[in-house]
């Protein structure tokens, strides 16, 4: 039945490796995409490959539940993600794709007066980094989601929340696929199927991987793998401060349209929204455990549906469609690594955790600059491995969507 489209034209190419890149990045999702595109058009180097093990955009890239904010607490985070809100502000111009970025707004729920003051600390310094935010009432929440449990019999009754109306939710594959077909155009190289097996290193510094289709010199690396960056590491006897843990999310069959806002809440611990197409896109928690296989326990399956209940009573008798799992790469101060290494050409983009959905354009913006120029984007400067021995963590555990 496909044939009738059997001439459509291919959205990029497929090639065969070439034997020297002067950038090989390790991971074809969208911060790994977006690396690529980002060191082409503002760097003018377009002699690079993506290589990724499976299909682009197949890995947190398609698992994750979309949201995009940037109202993190401290001074670098805040300046960071807002650096990639204001770049999804104009990206489906700027890549001519269609990104469904939809800023819909975000609340972040509190439940208890000590979550209020955090609540105000955390908008009062949003505000301050020239970052969009509000201190809502209870009242206010209820105007804005009528169906959201605001009654004060709750169990956790809702107190009032956080809202950044330029936040949002976006299509995730539409941004690897943006990504990738403008890469394309600028002469990368994205090869698919493609596994890198190891790094070969000489005198301190890359020389190239080894793959599943052979070596592949380069002169410089970078690592843009998520929940297989220690993996990765390890290739090269590296140890980072990571912990791999499965992270899952769950949609349910379509509604008509009932909720035009994304909900999160941090101490209930569950948050949704709805897609375009209709379904409500649930996001859970970690699983306690490390491990790498793509799926997750349902004890968190169960939590977090109480959690979407006990905010939403009207959702209890929905059916669920379809849940699964992604790898997330948490760093032990919920915030990324953004770094060269001890390697000379090695660089690492990891430990984005449970949110580097949102940061996709500005990660790949400020890593393309770190691996150009062999010296942090100013941006990227707080985020360098270092800082586990100098002790500048930077703890956004309290900001972070999911706990961990
Ligand atoms: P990925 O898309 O995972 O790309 C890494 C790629 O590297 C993969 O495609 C993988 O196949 C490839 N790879 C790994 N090892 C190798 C190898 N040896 N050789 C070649 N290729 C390799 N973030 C938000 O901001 N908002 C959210 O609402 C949100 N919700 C989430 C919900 C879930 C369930 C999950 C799992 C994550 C969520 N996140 C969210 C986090 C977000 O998905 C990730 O931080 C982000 O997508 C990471 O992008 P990436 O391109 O670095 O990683």
């Amino acid at each position: 039945s496909l044939s009738y489209h059997e001439n459509w034209q291919r959205v990029w190419s497929n090639p065969t490796p070439k034997k020297h890149y002067d950038v090989v990045i390790i991971g074809g999702g969208g911060h790994g995409l977006a690396t690529a595109y980002y060191l082409a058009k503002e760097h003018g180097i377009t002699n690079i490959a993506v290589i990724e093990k499976g299909y682009l955009g197949g890995g947190n890239t398609a698992r994750n539940t979309t949201i995009v904010r940037s109202n993190y607490l401290w001074d670098e985070a805040s300046h960071l993600y807002e650096h990639s809100l204001k770049l999804w502000e104009g990206l489906a111009q700027e890549l001519n794709y269609n990104l469904m970025f939809s800023q819909r707004g975000v609340l972040n729920l509190g439940h208890t007066l000590q979550d209020m003051r955090d609540i105000e600390r955390r908008v009062n310094a949003n505000r301050l980094n020239g970052i969009d935010g509000e201190v809502l009432t209870t009242a206010q929440v209820q105007e804005m989601v009528p169906i959201l449990d605001c009654s004060k019999g709750a169990r956790y009754p809702v107190m009032g929340a956080s809202w950044q109306a330029r936040a949002g939710t976006a299509r995730h594959d539409a941004v690897a696929w943006g990504f990738a077909r403008a890469a394309d155009a600028l002469g990368v190289d994205l090869l698919q199927q493609t596994e890198v097996t190891g790094i070969r290193r000489k005198d301190g510094a890359v020389e190239g991987v080894e793959t599943n289709r052979g070596f592949i010199s380069a002169s410089k690396v970078a690592c843009v793998a998520a929940g297989n960056s220690s993996v990765i590491a390890k290739m090269v006897g590296m140890e980072l401060p990571l912990e791999s843990h499965p992270l899952q999310a769950m949609v349910s069959e379509p509604l008509k349209p009932i909720l035009d806002t994304v909900v999160m809440s941090n101490h209930v611990h569950g948050y949704v929204s709805q897609s375009d197409k209709g379904d409500l896109v649930i996001g859970a928690g970690i699983d306690g455990y490390t491990g790498y296989g793509q799926r997750g326990s349902f004890n968190v399956v169960e939590h977090t549906i109480a959690a979407i209940i006990e905010m939403f009573p009207i959702f209890s008798r929905v059916r669920l469609n379809r849940a699964w799992g992604g790898i997330v790469d948490t760093c032990p101060d919920a915030c990324p690594i953004i770094s060269k290494t001890h390697i000379k050409g090695l660089y690492f983009n990891c430990g984005w955790g449970t949110g580097g959905f949102k940061a996709t354009p500005g990660a790949g913006h400020v890593f393309a600059h770190t691996i150009a120029h062999d010296e942090p984007h100013p941006l990227a400067k707080p985020f360098s491995i270092d800082r586990f021995t100098s002790g500048e963590l930077i703890d956004e555990h309290g900001a972070a969507g999911v706990a961990h």
